[in-house]
């Protein structure tokens, strides 16, 4: 390395290597540095080297310093630039023009799958053209856009260890992808109607329609009222007519699910805003790469245009914008909002392999718009939303996975963090690395089980990782424990579940800190065996301890205990009121059966079949249920999420609530919520009224019991985690709180609240781990 006043005599020339890690393949990088090297009249080459993309240049050294300021301030959208190192070194003083060193060179580079990204602007224009090859062409890609990692069988990224390996290229295809300046420079899907993938049209026994345009036969299809089963990038989705009412009812019916929103799917921006509010950052987030399906506010005049069917009781509907090029040309032709939602019946895998897709939805479907290009990793729609102008997603599957996120400190041995039960995600740890997977569902189903085995495998086999260390959930009962327990010759890392959740926390901010932790959730094992889920934490990502929790109760029944909410309101109106509750003149008490009561309080008193939780969600179930909004719920959270609805803007008060310590641990008495609700239910108050102060009453609790931890611990960092941190609400509500008295607050954005995020708080708990450490 010479001194820059060196260089400086030999004429302003120099020569420099620069060595750029992070995801930089299946994105374009190498044409790009070609074409901004060629712009600045440098010399050199770009090639994949061990670390990452290595580039040589040489030239005028003002040219080079704007060349690499470039390479930061212009590098293709979807490329994430983790670091670049320059060496500065002497000049060659051999003229050789720029060129792209495409030989396997020194070994594999250090291997950052790309995510699939939504079809390019230039593409579009393409499929547009009458005029261009491809023209019409649902399957068209650039270096800048379509399938990669739902597409990939191995690493590196070339076309022959991708699906489209069997897809021989035409002499057209070819001389692009081996042109530097062409935007379709090893673009690896690259493909055009004379050598690429091709649509069929099939009825729902799988045989062939016989249809001069298989994509004008499935528009036809959806107009006259149909359900279509179309394939996408990550498997199927199961369309239909938004609008209509009969339908969406129909789908629901043949799909078996009840009342989960229905994502849908409008041909563009102006689209989405005919039917829901949308902020600039929202716009943002439509259109990004990545396209989520995003949470919107409804507009009430809007009400028609979408059926109430597709989002029963919901202010918000997700909605997205399509992203392959098969979806903006059916979008199209339909010209009407689509019901897009996974290609699945109940909680099983989304159906992505065909002859599978044709016996799962064979008798959901009424035809199928199906192509011949394999799905190699199968992969559902990510949902986001935008909280006080920043992104947060909620599910995170296609379009961010395999995205890595950075810990602060190296794992010493690769880990496997294997998440929890529900809305699964695992995670696989390369030195600060965390690659988690799609989003994989309730592993309570057998088949999503074995699609998350295989899932495991597939990660592990593309990452060529070999896990020494297994982080799992405490709870016995969760299939991604039992199966890490099974592993042999790893070191184990049991992880508690809400402190998985604000190590996780603390992860998706980048910070190491010690703080108090909020994790509110539905259900998670405690180290006492209860089942947790109103828990104030002082931790780190060494160690937790239980500092303050909701008061217990019983929770009758175990599980049907969340599934009928109207338990939880029987029981937390026996906390508040004892045996005078059934003297109470709310309309909860006149309709509750006094014998089914009777059991379920005599099952309370003698536990059994009844573990004591101190669970946020279940209190979120009794209050809607004690609000007449409902005592049986179809899936998880239902009742909450109808609660914040129902409310109105702004609370005029909140309930007086108890704070007890208890053994050195703050005991929230929740009862004391229960009764203001029932005194306001009492006095008449309006159920939107009530759920309006109640959300400000939980806000209010998470501040006042935050500031007695801060005279306690000193800490003035607060995490907020768990499913409960969903609701906007509160999450609103308790970031402004604790603002206003003086807390730095973390929340989450890169990964979900709920337990779609459990895995990188076990990895980043994992990478910390030393055997020698006693834990909590
Ligand atoms: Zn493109
Ligand atoms: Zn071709």
């Amino acid at each position: 390395m010479a001194p820059s006043g060196v260089l400086r005599q030999t004429g302003g020339r120099a020569r420099c290597r620069v060595l750029i890690e992070g995801v930089v393949q299946g994105v374009g990088f190498r044409p790009f540095v070609y074409r901004l090297a060629e712009a600045h009249r440098l010399g050199g080459s770009v090639r994949n080297g061990q670390d990452g993309v290595l580039v040589d240049a040489e030239g005028d050294r003002d040219a080079i310093e704007r060349f690499l300021d470039q390479l930061k301030s212009t590098a293709p959208s979807s490329a994430r630039l983790r670091r670049i190192t320059v060496t500065w070194g002497a000049p060659h003083h051999d003229p050789e023009p720029f060129r792209i060193d495409t030989s396997a060179g020194e070994g594999d580079p250090a291997l950052f799958p790309a995510p699939d990204l939504a079809v390019c602007a230039e593409c579009l224009a393409e499929m547009a053209d009458s005029g261009d090859r491809r023209y019409a062409y649902p399957f068209l890609n650039c270096t800048q856009c379509g399938p990669r990692y739902t597409i990939i069988r191995a690493l590196p990224y070339d076309r022959e260890r991708t699906s489209m390996a069997s897809f021989a290229t035409c002499p057209a295809c070819r001389e692009e992808y081996e042109d530097p300046r062409d935007r379709r420079f090893h673009a690896e899907p690259t493909a055009c109607p004379a050598c690429g993938p091709r649509l069929a049209l099939r009825d729902s026994g799988g045989r062939a329609l016989g249809v001069a345009d298989p994509l004008s036969g499935a528009a036809t299809a959806l107009r006259a009222g149909q359900i279509v089963a179309v394939k996408g990038l990550g498997g199927y989705h199961l369309a239909c007519d938004a609008t209509a009412p009969g339908v969406v009812s129909e789908l629901r019916r043949r799909k078996a699910r009840d009342a989960k929103p229905l994502a849908v799917m409008v041909g563009d921006l102006e689209a989405a805003r005919r039917l829901c509010v949308v902020s600039d950052a929202e716009a943002v987030l439509l259109q990004s790469a990545a396209r989520p399906i995003v949470l919107l506010e409804r507009r009430s005049a809007a009400s028609e245009a979408v059926a109430d069917e597709v989002a029963p009781r919901l202010r918000h509907l997700g909605l997205m914008l399509p992203y392959t090029p098969l979806q903006h040309l059916l979008l199209q032709r339909v010209d009407r909002p689509l019901v897009m939602t996974s290609g699945n019946r109940s909680d099983e895998p989304i159906a992505y392999q065909d002859d599978d897709a044709l016996v799962r939805l064979g008798g959901i479907a009424d035809v199928f718009l199906a192509h011949d290009r394999p799905i190699e990793a199968h992969c559902d729609d990510s949902v986001a939303r935008v909280i006080d102008g920043a992104p947060s997603v909620l599910r995170r599957a296609r379009g961010y996975v395999p995205l890595a996120i950075s810990l602060t400190h190296e794992a010493a041995e690769p880990i496997l963090a294997c998440g929890g039960e529900l809305k699964n995600v695992f995670g696989l740890v390369r030195g600060r690395e965390v690659f988690l997977s799609q989003h994989l569902g309730d592993l309570g189903d057998a088949r999503a089980y074995r699609a998350w085995v295989d899932a495991v495998a597939h990660l592990k086999g593309l990452l060529e990782l070999t896990p020494r260390v297994v982080a799992h959930d405490l709870h016995p009962g969760y299939r991604s424990t039992a199966y890490a327990r099974m592993l042999d010759g790893v070191r184990h890392v049991p992880v508690q579940h809400h402190h998985a959740h604000i190590a996780s926390c603390l992860a998706d901010n980048g910070v190491d800190d010690r703080v108090i932790g909020v994790a509110w959730d539905g259900t998670g094992y405690g180290t006492d065996g209860h089942v947790w889920g109103g828990e104030f934490l002082v931790a780190d990502l060494e160690r937790f301890e239980r500092v303050g929790c909701f008061q217990e109760v019983a929770m009758p029944g175990g599980e049907a205990a969340v599934r009928e909410p109207w338990r939880m309101a029987a029981v937390f109106l026996h906390a508040a009121y004892g045996e005078a509750m059934e003297k109470l003149d709310v309309a909860f008490v006149r309709r509750l059966d006094p014998s089914a009561w009777r059991l379920l309080s005599r099952a309370a008193e003698r536990g059994l079949n009844a573990p004591p939780t101190s669970s946020a969600g279940r209190l979120f179930d009794a209050v809607a249920s004690l609000l007449g909004l409902r005592d049986r719920v179809d899936f998880e959270a239902q009742a909450a999420m109808e609660l914040e609805a129902l409310a109105v803007p702004d609370a005029d008060r909140v309930y007086a609530v108890d704070l007890d310590e208890q053994d050195g641990r703050t005991i929230v008495r929740t009862p004391d919520v229960v009764r203001g609700v029932v005194e306001d239910l009492l006095a008449g108050v309006g159920a939107d009224r009530i759920g309006s102060r109640f959300h400000a009453t939980l806000a209010e609790i998470v501040v006042r019991t935050c500031r007695r931890l801060r005279d306690r611990s000193g800490l003035d960092r607060v995490a907020l985690s768990g499913g409960v941190f969903q609701n906007v609400r509160l999450s609103r509500l308790a970031v402004e709180g604790l603002g206003r008295a003086g807390f730095q607050v973390y929340t989450h954005h890169q990964v979900p609240p709920n337990d779609g995020g459990l895995a990188l708080g076990q990895a980043a708990i994992a990478a910390r781990f030393r055997e020698d450490r006693s834990r909590v």
